[in-house]
């Protein structure tokens, strides 16, 4: 059984790390297992940035976005060198597991930790929700409550001063964000990578929608659609000028950004991630490796990682479907 056990974060930062790394440490002890952090992901891990943590380290984390535990991405952690760097920290310190709290490239990272003996568990975090075998994972919830929370206001001024809106969110593989609060907002158009769209067909709408009466249109955007012409560096740039040109409407462009990812997590982050974080510590706890933990129909599973790593990512287009009914006249 594994006594000294490591949490790290890595990749991008996700609302509910937090949750995550508390709940990581006070299972641990409570199985009498010594918890390490690793702070700054494999780049701490290679630079031995490793500290024994007690019950008080997390202590008045749980409400609190990012991670005390800081996030980073590594080149250095992809090579040989660096890798055997890695590797030779964490026996300096005899940890022979850890748990690592992050998306599908810290999950990668993971699997060539393993290769040299080391236990591992992957959690799932990243506001995307791009990850294989879990329905959610950590930090989603609160982003598209951002999200829901931000275009409402947008819409108190698209409607009062008669505009369309384009609102950018982030999602560079994976509409998810897009959809969901999309969904959830109300959208007029959701544009996503996984679905093919017409521009032709979203003005025809909002032209529709304005002799119809309607006085605000609201197209919500994910940050990784591809749009015909490729020299428009911000995607909701592009189409908003073509909204602008094609229908005449004013339109106005909001990329909401690095807010998406930041800010206290919400109650179904903060349980998803203690839940998640406990079932991971477990698994250690019983010998286990080379898994990744997952909420599937509201139950905690785990999942060989390197099959999970194998799936394709998918959107749910139950609610694309949804979304189209609920936004045609
Ligand atoms: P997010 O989805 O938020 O971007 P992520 O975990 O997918 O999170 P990445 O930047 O892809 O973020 O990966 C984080 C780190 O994991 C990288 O900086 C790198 O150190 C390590 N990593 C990624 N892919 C691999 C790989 N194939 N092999 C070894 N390590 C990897």
């Amino acid at each position: 059984m594994s006594r000294r056990i490591g949490v790290l974060t890595s990749g991008g930062d996700a609302p509910g790390m937090n949750a995550a790394i508390r709940t990581v440490v006070r299972t641990a002890l409570s199985f009498k297992m010594e918890p390490f952090g690793i702070y700054r992901g494999y780049h701490g891990l290679i630079n031995d940035e490793i500290e024994k943590l007690v019950s008080s380290s997390v202590s008045g984390i749980i409400q609190r976005g990012g991670t005390v535990l800081k996030s980073a991405r590594s080149q250095e952690f992809m090579t040989k060198q660096g890798l055997e760097m890695a590797v030779n920290n964490l026996k300096k310190h005899k940890i022979d597991s850890v748990v690592i709290i992050g998306g599908d490239g810290s999950f990668r990272g993971a699997l060539s930790l393993m290769k040299h003996g080391i236990k591992i568990i992957g959690i799932p975090a990243t506001i995307d929700n791009d990850i294989p075998c879990t329905d959610f994972s950590i930090g989603f919830d609160t982003a598209v409550n951002t999200v829901m929370d931000a275009v409402n206001k947008i819409r108190d001024t698209a409607s009062s001063h008669e505009r369309i809106y384009v609102v950018e969110v982030m999602g560079r593989h994976s509409g998810n964000i897009a959809l969901y609060s999309g969904l959830a907002v109300g959208a007029d158009s959701i544009l996503i990578p996984e679905v093919p769209f017409e521009l032709d067909q979203v003005c025809e709408k909002i032209r529709l929608a304005y002799e119809a009466g309607k006085n605000h249109n609201i197209v919500v955007v994910a940050e990784g659609i591809s749009l015909p012409s490729d020299d428009i560096r911000n995607v909701s740039f592009g189409v908003g000028k073509y909204i602008e040109e094609h229908t005449g409407y004013e339109t106005r462009i909001v990329i909401l950004g690095h807010i998406q990812r930041g800010g206290s997590p919400t109650v179904n982050d903060r349980l998803l991630a203690s839940r998640l974080a406990y079932h991971a510590v477990s698994l250690i706890h019983q010998g286990k490796s080379g898994k990744m933990v997952g909420e599937v129909d509201k139950l905690i599973k785990s999942w060989d990682l390197q099959y999970a790593l194998a799936q394709e990512h998918t959107i749910n287009m139950e609610y694309y479907r949804l979304a189209s009914i609920l936004s045609s006249l």
